[in-house]
């Protein structure tokens, strides 16, 4: 692997241990960009505009997994930006992964996918979370092109974590897992899979435990890839697990704290889909700004017919708040701050990509045009990572506890 000029830096890749916490401890917020992130935010925008943005449709159309961006993006050093530098990663914090994020996701949505599960979901838990010897096994390929998975959703438990029926059994020196986990992102092209399952379904949320588990074991079956919507050239399929059998440490935390290892994960995790919802109102924007000026009505460019201008101007303050919301949440990490800024990142794309679709008229709805992708991509972000009903509701479960303790 060729050295990132990152590393090379010498100001840059100040790794500091990010504790998860779940309440804010501050109701404003104001920051500014180290130079640091702002090296990043350029190397990610150069990175789309040259390498993602050319192929983005043709891989959409196509379902193609995007292997050779993803390889270019672990010769930068950023599938692993978070790790410490000790093991092999960028050591930047969770603003300049998200900054990452939002310009890869602008160039196109899928690798910003791939990016975001394999860096908030799997490496920052082993970073954060595993044991040395876990980092051996679980990390240090991990941060050079080898991609990791997430495995929490099953057919009867998405939302309801609590619900979720895969049965981990100890077994000597082993435990032995069996389920089935669904809509697992990156496992199709992984090596290494974290999942959660309980040692006793009648304890709900307190019988779970987290496992690292890696794909090649013996009993771990990948289905077919799912057909969807959303960020077609990612992929996520099915993960059957039948008596599985991995090393008694190979467990993450104690039994009984899979929910809590979870559920901060997934703190994480909603800023990088806010992040990614971003990157892709941000390209809706764009492409609706571009089709503006070009296309004349009334003998002049629509961008000077005052519908048009207004319906720009509502998606430039839609883009505008939830990067807001979503840098905020990224330097206050808290289940209330990530959840607004999923909730506002997710709905905010989905509306800005709606009117980009009208301002193209009738090839908003072409195949031909970015318009209509970015508008089955901006849906999907409402979705995976924890559906805006449920990010709505821990904002109003956060909002009334944090007033009290301020
Ligand atoms: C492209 C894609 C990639 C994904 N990648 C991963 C992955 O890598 N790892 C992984 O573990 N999962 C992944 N998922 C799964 C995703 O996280 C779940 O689909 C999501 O959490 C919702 O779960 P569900 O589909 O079972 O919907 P359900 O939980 O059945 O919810 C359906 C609807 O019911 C309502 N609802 C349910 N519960 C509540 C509640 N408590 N409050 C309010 N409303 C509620 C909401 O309107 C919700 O939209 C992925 C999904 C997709 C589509």
């Amino acid at each position: 692997m060729a050295t990132s000029p990152l590393l090379k830096s010498s100001k840059l890749g100040i790794y500091s241990r990010q504790c998860l916490k779940t309440l804010s401890s501050r109701r404003t917020f104001t920051t500014q960009l180290t130079e640091q992130q702002q090296s990043i935010q350029e190397l990610a925008r150069n990175f789309a505009n040259e390498h993602l943005k050319p192929v983005a449709a043709k891989h959409d159309t196509e379902a193609r997994f995007p292997f050779e961006p993803i390889k270019k993006l672990a010769n930068l050093g950023l599938m692993g930006a978070c790790v410490s530098k000790e093991n092999g990663g960028l050591g930047l914090d969770y603003l300049s992964l998200a900054l990452a994020v939002e310009e890869l996701s602008r160039g196109c949505a899928s690798t910003g996918m791939v990016l975001t599960i394999h860096n908030f979901l799997y490496l920052n838990l082993v970073n954060e979370k595993g044991t040395d010897k876990q980092k051996e096994i679980f990390l240090n390929d991990f941060t050079k092109g080898a991609l990791g998975s997430f495995a929490l959703s099953e057919p009867g438990a998405g939302t309801d974590v609590a619900g979720i029926q895969t049965r981990a059994t100890l077994d000597g020196d082993y435990w032995v897992l069996n389920g089935k986990k669904t809509w697992v992102t990156n496992a199709i092209e992984g090596k290494g899979l974290i999942t959660f399952a309980t040692i006793d379904p009648e304890l709900r949320h307190k019988g779970l435990a987290c496992f690292l588990i890696p794909m090649e074991t013996d009993g771990v079956f990948r289905g077919k890839k799912e057909r969807i919507m959303s960020v077609r050239a990612a992929t996520a399929c099915p993960v059957t697990l039948e008596d599985v059998r991995i090393p008694r440490d190979y467990i993450v935390g104690a039994p009984g704290e899979g929910f809590r290892i979870a559920m901060e994960q997934l703190d994480q995790a909603r800023i990088g889909i806010a992040a990614h919802a971003v990157g892709i109102a941000q390209s809706a924007l764009d492409t609706a700004i571009s089709y503006a000026k070009k296309r004349e009505a009334f003998g002049k460019p629509l961008s000077r017919l005052a519908s048009v201008k207004d319906r720009l101007t509502e998606m430039c303050m839609l883009v505008e708040t939830a990067r807001l919301a979503t840098y905020r949440a990224a330097v206050d990490v808290s289940t209330k701050n990530s959840a607004m800024a999923k909730y506002l990142a997710g709905r905010n794309a989905t509306a800005v990509a709606d009117h980009c679709v009208q301002i193209l008229g009738g090839r908003g709805l072409s195949v031909n045009y970015d318009a209509e992708r970015h508008y089955r991509d901006a849906r999907g972000t409402q979705i995976y990572g924890g559906v805006t009903d449920i990010q709505k509701r821990l904002v109003g479960h956060y909002l009334l506890k944090e007033h009290d303790a301020l």
